[in-house]
């Protein structure tokens, strides 16, 4: 164990998808300290997304000396470093010079949809399934790192050759902290790559061969919280242990402390991601939610299901910036709370399609249930609903997987500040919902994980205590309402489902 610090602070760095943060937490998971900069997208081609991973470095750097500095402490009072990151992106770079051979490939590009496509239909979905439960798709890593290879001249040669290092995000910051002395990452990143093997614990040779992915380019793949590598003195001005480790939803599922089987969290930003802890047991799943790696700690696995919502928060920016109904996010809800509304317009914003249960890429959009008295307070409503309705959906989908239905639902992000959402979210859900004081629940997971690792937190038990509830939602709408609601919701979504 290493030295717990002068005040037992713990830096944790969010690299996100468009933002990379980073926060100083205290040893009672107080914030001592936040800072944030935005992150440049490119967009070289339809559908395609990169960020420059200099820039991630650069701002790496800048928003953790800052949040330094602003807490008044030296990297020598920081008992260790968590580091959580947008999951799945993709960079490969050159052992020698830690330089990127190409731009990060990020999650959401779609450049390598076909070639995915092609393996889905030989039939390779299957092994995929039950190694890593994942579908075959674009938005994880594997793909990614192949298209790499074969398109930048020479880098296939030069990683069979043992050249190149391939690592997501978390895994090339920790190379450049511990100047390429560390060349590691964790099992949930891991478990992202459609290469890692979730229930033996290993990279996969089927999957290293079907990929066309060296195990040379390959990091060494650890628990959530473990000795992951010492920074170097010159960086931060001294040594610090990065110590915790994870991809950004398994984060937040740890800074929620969800350690129970049955619980679950989710997470309202642009869209929505819940995770439901399913315990040591892989559970596959009959309605195409992904199987995953909750968190792994002392070689032991937390597995998990998850489900996402396409559009969530989007929904209110289109509200705002599409259909100009409102000015901010904020006024949604006064608007919702204005007036009694008949509750039978519903909004399917189904922009890019439907997520799970439904998986119909080729759905559009709809509102329905419009009359000539209908207003913009009413369309609004029906934009907040339509998050709750699908949470409703995805549960439903998590309960049949899972065999039993959760009992309280752990809330995060943005949209969460919004307290008639809340309350609206438990009515239909007929499950309380729950929403914690720190809502930056993404970052101090990475500081439990690397404060348990270096003895700031004692134990899992130790950091359930430091959870504190900012408030519970108690669902209040009589059970026929909710069930009517449901119903008004299911024949709305039938109504623009393309096979429908
Ligand atoms: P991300 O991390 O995906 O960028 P955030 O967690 O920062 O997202 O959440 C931002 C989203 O939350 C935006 O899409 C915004 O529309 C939505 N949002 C913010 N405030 C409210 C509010 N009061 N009511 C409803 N939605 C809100």
């Amino acid at each position: 164990m290493a030295g717990a610090g002068r005040k037992g602070a713990i830096l944790a760095i969010d690299q996100g998808t468009t933002s990379t943060r980073a926060m100083i937490f205290d040893a009672l998971g107080g914030v001592l300290a936040r800072v944030q900069a935005e992150l440049r997208q490119h967009f070289p081609a339809e559908g395609w997304v990169e960020h420059e991973p200099e820039d991630i470095w650069r701002d790496t750097l800048q928003v953790c000396r800052e949040a330094l500095a602003k807490a008044g402490l030296g990297a020598a009072d920081l008992a260790a470093i968590g580091i959580t990151n947008q999951r799945e992106t993709t960079i490969v770079w050159e052992r020698a010079t830690g330089k990127p051979v190409h731009r990060a490939i990020v999650w959401q590009d779609r450049r390598t949809a076909e070639a995915c496509k092609r393996l889905a239909e030989a039939g390779h979905g299957k092994l995929a399934a039950e190694r890593t439960g994942l579908v075959i798709d674009a938005y994880f890593s594997a793909s990614k790192i192949a298209w790499i290879l074969d398109q930048v001249p020479g880098a296939r040669a030069r990683a069979e050759a043992g050249e190149l290092a391939f690592g997501t995000v978390d895994c090339f910051l920790l190379w450049r902290l511990t100047s390429g002395r560390s060349h590691r990452t964790d099992a949930t990143n891991a478990a992202r790559t459609l290469l890692y093997d979730i229930r033996r614990q290993q990279w996969d040779d089927d999957l290293l061969k079907l990929f066309r992915v060296p195990r040379a380019l390959l990091p060494e793949v650890m628990d959530n919280a473990a000795d992951f590598g010492t920074t170097d003195p010159a960086i931060l001005g001294a040594a610090v242990p990065v110590a915790g480790m994870a991809g950004d939803q398994q984060a937040a599922t740890v800074g929620q402390v969800c350690f129970e089987a049955g619980q679950i969290k989710s997470t309202y930003g642009t869209g929505c991601f819940a995770l439901l802890n399913t315990g040591g047991t892989f559970v596959p799943s009959k309605n195409r939610l992904l199987t995953t790696i909750a968190y792994r700690l002392a070689g032991r696995a937390t597995y998990a299901l998850e489900g996402s919502i396409f559009a969530a928060g989007s929904t209110i920016q289109w509200l705002r910036d599409g259909l100009k109904l409102i000015r901010s996010a904020g006024e949604t809800e006064m608007l919702a709370r204005g007036g009694a509304g008949t509750g039978n317009v519903f909004l399917v914003p189904a922009f890019t399609g439907l997520g799970a249960p439904y998986w119909d890429p080729f759905a559009r959009g709809a509102i329905l249930g419009l009359t000539r008295d209908t207003g913009i307070a009413d369309i609004v409503r029906a934009g907040l609903e339509a998050v709750c309705f699908q949470t409703g959906d995805l549960m439903g989908a998590m309960a049949d997987d899972f065999g039993k239905a959760p009992t309280t639902l752990r809330v995060d992000g943005g949209m969460t500040v919004n307290d008639w959402v809340m309350q609206r979210l438990a009515d239909l859900l007929g499950v309380p919902v729950e929403r914690p004081v720190v809502t930056e629940t993404t970052a101090l997971g990475a500081a439990f994980l690397a404060g348990l690792q270096v003895g700031v937190f004692p134990s899992l038990d130790a950091l359930a205590s430091l959870w504190a509830r900012d408030r519970r939602f108690e669902p209040a709408m009589p059970e026929s309402e909710r069930t009517r609601r449901r119903q008004g919701w299911a024949d709305a979504v039938r109504r623009v489902r393309s096979d429908g």
